[in-house]
């Protein structure tokens, strides 16, 4: 592989440095009304945008977007992510103008076609996790645990049962489940994982018998963060069940289950969805998520809505049933605005038709291409467990021995030197300089060999010229950042009097 590290691609300027006085973006018309004057104290004086001519506002910013890195540019190897490519199809259905003009005001009448491809999907995610009922409101995976804890806090203060407060939470999780549980007025409570990256359950059964009446659950992601299937699972949800506890399954890594399991089989209660990991649709910048729950009958009624349902039966088959919102009786409420993204929906629609019966390959070809990278890096890489890995894989990013000094930030940002994005560094927390790589099921093996063609160079690097790694990235417009700096001091607008002050981030 070529490697230019002398040519770094130059800081873009900002738009205030491109800036002339007098350059104009836009021609406007001369009035064919008399003008009138603005009062001056309604004119606003400290608006200084920048002069520039319409041909350089919109070089200015496809350059820029051409610096942002994504999955149509590149292979996005972020584990517990699923940066799988999006279907472009689905931004096609999406923008169909019966879909994207459709106002979540107008009347059932007018919308059938939209309820019922929400129901479709609501069948669909029942289907193919094995439960009983959904919500499709919640707007991201975080939002469907939310709801998801706040139903089981329901379910127990419905029975009358007000002492169980307590969440079981492996140490492995995501930090969106400990925020969660407290969020929902609750005490998570960590679970240590034994050697094989599995719960303790020794450990296990001793928590429930110390909390056993104030037990009102667990939280646990399958497979878990640490990539691996929890091989005790079904004593797991045993032994919560019989401590009186219900059992949440974070469904973040429902890439290695689609067709192969189902978490409501397993004996689970409730489980979110992430469409925009699993199902395709966009992370986009910060954009709309959705993280519908599932659930068995026993937490349907909590479950929060409207949801969708057929109001009334289709007479024969040439007719359609009719389609409407209906909130289940002893819902936890709402949870977002109208009924959740409904352009989501569309797109995960698209998507899972797209596969019909052949959905169960997408697990087959991510956990295959996750397995390749794991036998390639073996050897070369530490790894925390000797064991088949799901859809992603969790090495260790340094070498004690052979290459004291180098972390696992260093081969991240020398990854970039490549021209691929890092993996997940540092989480999950349990694992010593972790790299959590999830290559998904969309990638060509040629892509795979050229990321772990990478990943040995970098580890030749690391012994031989660490330098190398520890002032990566070589070759993009920003070098190394400051990352506390970054985070503690934003600066999320350009102005031109901030230009001085965000030098220091850019350096
Ligand atoms: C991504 C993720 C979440 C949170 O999902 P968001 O959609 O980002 O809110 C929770 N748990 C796990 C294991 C995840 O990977």
């Amino acid at each position: 592989m070529e490697l230019s590290t002398k040519t770094p691609q130059p800081l873009e300027k900002t738009s205030y440095e491109l800036s002339q006085p007098g350059r104009q973006g836009v021609r406007v018309p001369d009035p064919d009304v008399p003008l009138t004057d603005i009062p001056a104290d309604l004119r606003r004086t400290d608006l200084d945008f920048p002069e520039m001519g319409e041909l350089e506002v919109v070089r200015h910013f496809v350059k820029l977007s051409q610096l942002n890195y994504s999955i149509d540019k590149g292979f996005y190897p972020l584990g517990s992510c699923t940066m799988k490519y999006n279907p472009k199809i689905n931004e096609d259905v999406a923008r169909l103008p019966g879909f994207a003009h459709v106002h979540p005001l107008q009347s059932q009448g007018t919308t059938q076609g939209a309820l019922a491809l929400m129901y479709r999907v609501q069948e669909w995610l029942c289907e193919i996790s094995g439960f009983d009922a959904v919500s499709i409101q919640p707007a991201a995976g975080a939002h469907g645990e939310f709801a998801g804890i706040l139903m089981i806090r329901k379910y127990h203060i419905d029975r009358g049962d007000h002492k169980r407060t307590k969440i079981l939470v492996p140490d492995s999780a995501h930090g969106t489940n400990p925020a969660t549980t407290t969020m929902a007025g609750l005490q998570a409570i960590e679970l240590p994982s034994d050697k094989n990256g599995d719960v303790d359950l020794d450990v296990l059964r001793k928590a429930c018998e110390d909390h056993k009446d104030e037990l009102a659950g667990m939280m646990i992601t399958v497979p878990s963060t640490l990539g691996v299937f929890e091989e005790h699972i079904v004593d797991i949800i045993d032994i919560v069940h019989k401590a009186g506890g219900l059992m949440y399954m974070d469904g973040a890594n429902m890439n290695a289950l689609l067709g192969v399991a189902k978490p409501g089989e397993l004996g689970f209660d409730v489980m979110h969805y992430n469409l925009h990991k699993t199902f395709s649709t966009p992370h986009g910048g910060g954009g709309p998520g959705s993280g519908p729950v599932v659930c068995n009958e026993k937490l349907a009624p909590f479950r929060p809505g409207p949801v969708v349902e057929i109001i009334e039966e289709a007479q024969d088959e040439e007719d359609a049933p009719l389609y409407g919102w209906v909130m289940p009786d002893k819902s936890i409420g709402r949870l977002k605005a109208f009924h959740g993204n409904f352009g989501m929906h569309v797109r995960a629609y698209a998507y899972i038709s797209a596969y019909g019966s052949d959905l169960p390959k997408v697990t087959q070809y991510a956990v295959l291409n996750a397995n390749y990278i794991r036998a390639r890096l073996k050897g070369t890489y530490l790894m925390p467990f000797d064991r088949m890995c799901g859809h992603e894989l969790v090495i260790e990013g340094h070498w004690p021995d052979k290459a004291p000094g180098v972390h696992a930030l260093d081969i991240s940002k020398r990854l970039m030197d490549y021209n691929f994005h890092p993996p997940t560094n540092y989480f999950p927390l349990i694992v010593p300089e972790a790299l959590l790589i999830e290559p998904t099921e969309t990638e060509t093996k040629e892509t795979l060999d050229s990321f772990i063609e990478a990943m040995l160079k970098i580890a030749e690097e690391a012994r031989t010229d660490p330098e190398l790694l520890h002032n990566a990235p070589h070759i993009t417009p920003v070098k190394r950042v400051d990352e506390v700096k970054a985070a503690k001091d934003l600066v999320l607008c350009c102005r031109p009097t901030v230009i001085e002050t965000a030098e220091p981030v850019a350096k």
